[in-house]
């Protein structure tokens, strides 16, 4: 067995729409690029069911599926893909460097341009019969799945502005939206607390907890439970919302390149380049407004030509201006 390290033009270290379509990309620019999946191999959208605002599948596809159909597209070009996570980095700060990677906490490896594209996790509330029910009519993600709720009564949980968001949009499609609300108030900017205020089918309820979501096989009600007063009510719903917020995975980026005080990777500009040169972020990693399927597959698309384009540069330097 030989000691020499490991050395890759393009590593892509995650695995979900974002990874795919940089793999996609950069196999094609014959960058041939290593891809670590992660604890969570093809991404959030392996936890859900039905995806029904992909462009390109008229009918819908189950998110597995059409994660599996994108492994596939990035390995017809070439794409190496590799079970494991990336543990630690050590990136390089001049532009041509090289940046260290570990896998596993075991195996050190070498690339010449590293593609993020570890996204970010729902949190969720953790009590067992929401984990019971998550892609049975609990859902953390509004804009996805609020659609197959149309015309029905449904609840959410948050109280910041990406819940008061997503309460106002499920109230344009469901019939009616109880929204729950830990404390007193809310967090939410006052303009976005007065919108939803101002929509008829949004009940607001504060000082109010999930006791327990009811239903077997899918959800068919909620138990709430007044914190204040330990007061329990039952209510009839088909879906329940979990807006209490993302954690984006980057944890192991800290210290090195920048991002913001909730984790979110800062890119420049209309690109994916951080701050080091040669380390591109795409997907929701970098993305706390959209998070989406096909946002993260487009800004996969541009960290791999900016990756190309980064690679070309250093490689014929008298061409950069
Ligand atoms: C329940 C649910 C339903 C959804 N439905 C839809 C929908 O219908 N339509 C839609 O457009 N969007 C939907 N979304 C949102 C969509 O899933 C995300 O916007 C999208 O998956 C983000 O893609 P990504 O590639 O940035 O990251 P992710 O899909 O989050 O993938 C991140 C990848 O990084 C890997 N990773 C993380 N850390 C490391 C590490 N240290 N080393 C190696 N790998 C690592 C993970 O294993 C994973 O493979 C849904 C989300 C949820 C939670």
């Amino acid at each position: 067995m030989s000691d020499k390290i490991e050395r890759i033009k393009t590593l892509i270290i995650g695995s979900g729409p974002a990874g795919y379509t940089a793999a996609i990309y950069a196999s094609r620019a014959d960058l041939k690029p290593v891809m670590y999946t992660g604890m969570e191999p093809g991404g959030q959208l392996t936890t859900t069911t039905e995806v029904d605002n992909f462009p390109g599948y008229p009918e819908g596809i189950d998110g597995p599926t059409m994660m599996m159909q994108l492994q596939q597209q990035a390995e017809r070009f070439g794409t190496e893909v590799r079970i494991g996570m990336i543990t630690a980095v050590n990136l390089s700060k001049e532009v041509g460097g090289i940046h260290k990677v570990t896998v596993d906490d075991s195996v050190e490896i070498e690339a010449e341009t590293v593609i993020v594209s570890t996204g970010a996790s729902a949190k969720y509330l953790g009590i067992p019969s929401e984990q019971k029910l998550r892609g049975g009519g609990v859902s953390a993600c509004a804009v996805c799945d609020g659609f197959f709720y149309k015309g029905q009564d449904v609840a959410i949980v948050g109280a910041g502005d990406t819940a008061t968001e997503e309460a106002s949009y499920l109230a344009n499609i469901c019939n009616k939206v109880t929204m729950l609300v830990r404390k007193g108030e809310m967090r939410a900017s006052k303009a976005m607390q007065h919108r939803v205020n101002s929509i008829k089918n949004i009940e607001i309820k504060y000082n109010t907890e999930v006791d327990e979501v009811l239903g077997d096989q899918v959800v068919e009600g909620l138990r709430m439970v007044n914190n204040q007063t330990g007061e329990k009510e039952d209510i009839a719903i088909t879906g329940l919302f979990i807006a209490i917020g993302h954690k984006p995975n980057t944890d192991i980026f800290k210290g090195q390149l920048d991002m913001d005080e909730t984790g979110y990777l800062i890119t420049k500009g209309k690109s994916t380049k951080t701050n080091l040169p040669g380390v591109f972020a795409c997907g929701d990693s970098q993305d706390k407004e959209y998070r989406q399927a096909v946002t993260a597959a487009g800004t996969g698309c541009m960290a791999a030509l900016d990756a190309e384009r980064y690679l070309a540069e250093i490689e014929t330097p008298e061409e950069v201006a």
